[in-house]
Formats: C-alpha cells, structure tokens, sequence
C-alpha cells in the first residue's frame, strides 16, 4: 500500500512537471486593434499573469486600429513562433484570411471579446446583448419619455450591433408606444471618442439640443458625447451610458455625468482567455474547452464554441462594487467630488 502510495504521488509529481515543461514552450501571441484603449490594458496584464503563471512566452502587437496593419501582425506573431494566437479583431470580415492561414498551420486562434466568425476560432468574450440591455434600462429609469440618441460602437466590429440590439429590445415598447423617439443614431467609426463626439454635436445641432437621453457603447464614446453635452452646458442633466469601468467614467458617475457604465471584469476575461490558448496548443478540441457553449448569433450564424461572462452594471448606488474588487480605488473613483 505504502509502496503503491508513493508511486501514485511520484506520478503525479512527474506529470505535473510534464505539463509545466510543454506550456513552459509554449508561446501565445496577442493581436490588439486598439490598445491605446484603457480597458486592453488590464486585459493584457490578465494575459500576462496567466502565462507566467505555467511558464508560457506573451508576445503582442498593435494593430493601431488599422484592418491592414492587423493583418500583417499575425503573420508577424505566426513566423516569431506562437503556438496559439489570441485576436482582438479591428475588423471582423477583414481578419478573416490570418485566421485561416493561423488554421492552416494548425495554430489555434481564439477570438478575444469581438466574434471572429470562423468555427476554427474559439470566441470568449461577455454578453454582449446583456450589456446593451443593462445599458438602455439604467438610462430608460432616467428617463423614461422623450428623445434619445444612440452612440454606437464601429460598424466593423459585430458588438456594436450586438449592444444595439439589446438596447432597442428593452426601449422596443416605449418607442413603439411614441414615448421615446429615435433622434439619432450613428455608428463611431474605429470607436474613437473624438468621433463619438462629433456625431453627439451633430444630433445636438440636428435636434435644436433637445436630446433627453444618451446611450453611448462604451465609456470612450460616452466620454466623447459628454464633452458635447458640456459644451452646451447639458453635462449632468442628460442621462449617458457606457461600458468598461474606465476610470474616468466611474469618475463621471461620481460626478453624475454619466449614469452608469458596464463592468465586465477584463481580469477575468484575460485569464480565462489565455487558459484557453493553452489548452488548446497542447492539442485540447474546441468543445473540450471547460464551459464551452455554442453560440450562432453573429451575422452569419456560424456555430461558435464559446465561453460568455457575465456583464455588471455600474451605478452612483453600487460604485462600491468596483471598488470593493480592487477595480479602482475610491479616491480615484471619487475624486472632485
Ligand atoms: C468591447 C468594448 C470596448 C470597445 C472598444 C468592444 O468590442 O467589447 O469593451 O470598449 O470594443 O474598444
């Protein structure tokens, strides 16, 4: 018995080292679209930490939010070694060809928060129709009659039509029943605040300034409808939307700017995504992957084998939730005010 204890435990001690050696060669390589974005910061250092944590090798490139320059990063990330590639796509289509030379080669990709929509990808991101429902009702309980103007997200990445839909099925019966009307929409191209900022100062003009309501994508586009609210000195009086936990959107929230952002724990996201990466250069299949899900909801309704987490709203009355999580702190969330 005894012998056949120490055995079974020298196994398992030789086993454990198999493994912690073959992810110890293991390279993963990231493709960002647009780090300069403050929530791929935290995702990166998620990435990271995971890595690190079996010995594995990061490497990354950025593609500047340029479609071309995402193109040739992969092949660059191909030929320096990776063994699996992580993308968060500027384009959705436009990546389509990296990921089928990643697959030809047999590297694993796995598609980083935005649909690749290729089932030789694995997709893991938030719900994404989730936070676009949160969204439309904390602006909705703002303000539930009047004009709305809609800040979407870039045309080339299917979230901003995710987001969209969900925030129109929790608005549905208010604008079909003539209480709320659609003043505005446009999509923000590359997702670029200055962008959103232009467009929320176009609906002002368009609408004599009466906007009653704004429902921004995300935190970057909300922070670029704010200014133009501001500028016409409606910054406080007109409720606003986002997503990401941005520092500075907490911040506005404690400032009531901004009504309420959508915290989806990129720390979690990053470090389930880098599991991901591994397992499946050490040869795991798609649908083998823990919690996997299969999604067909993008604009092709391609099966996808999926991992989703789940999205939390953000409020003046529950900042301490972000807090509490070590998300920020609360001087920082608090400051100025
Ligand atoms: C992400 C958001 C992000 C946006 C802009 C979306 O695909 O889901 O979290 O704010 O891209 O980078």
């Amino acid at each position: 018995m005894k012998a056949f204890v120490k055995l079974a435990a020298g196994a398992a001690i030789v086993l454990t080292m198999q493994t912690a050696a073959f992810a110890k060669d293991l390279v993963v390589g990231v493709s960002w679209s647009n780090f300069q974005e403050e929530r791929w910061k935290t995702d990166e250092a998620a990435i990271k930490k995971a890595l690190a944590a079996v010995g594995a090798k990061y490497i990354s490139a950025d593609a500047q939010s340029s479609a071309s320059k995402q193109l040739t990063d992969v092949e660059s990330l191909i030929s320096q070694g990776a063994n699996a590639l992580i993308i968060l796509a500027q384009d959705s289509d436009a990546i389509g060809p990296a990921v089928e030379k990643a697959a030809d080669e047999g590297i694993p990709v796995v598609g980083y928060d935005r649909l690749i929509e290729n089932p030789a990808a694995f997709y893991i991101t938030f719900d994404n129709k989730e936070v676009g429902r949160m969204q439309a009702r904390e602006v909705l309980k703002a303000k539930p009659a009047g004009n709305y103007v809609f800040i979407k997200g870039s045309s080339s990445d299917p979230n901003a039509d995710f987001l969209f839909s969900g925030q129109i099925e929790v608005l549905k019966s208010a604008i079909d029943a003539g209480k709320i009307k659609n003043v505005g929409e446009a999509y923000t191209d590359g997702w670029l605040p200055q962008n959103a900022q232009r467009n929320m100062e176009q609906f002002l003009t368009a609408n004599n300034n009466k906007v009653d309501a704004v429902v921004a994508s995300n935190d970057g586009t909300a922070g670029g409808a704010v200014a133009a609210l501001d500028a016409q000195g409606l910054a406080g009086s007109v409720p606003v939307s986002g997503q990401d936990a941005d520092k500075a959107a907490l911040n506005r929230i404690a400032l009531g700017t901004q009504t309420v952002s959508i915290w989806k724990d990129s720390r979690e996201l990053g470090k389930r995504a880098a599991e991901i990466a591994i397992d499946l250069a050490k040869g795991k299949k798609l649908d083998e992957i823990s919690g996997v899900q299969t999604f067909n909801g993008g604009p092709k309704h391609v099966p996808m084998k999926s991992v989703f987490l789940t999205p939390i709203p953000v409020t003046k009355d529950n900042l301490n939730v972000v807090i509490d999580a070590g998300w920020i702190s609360k001087a920082e969330a608090c400051q100025g005010v």
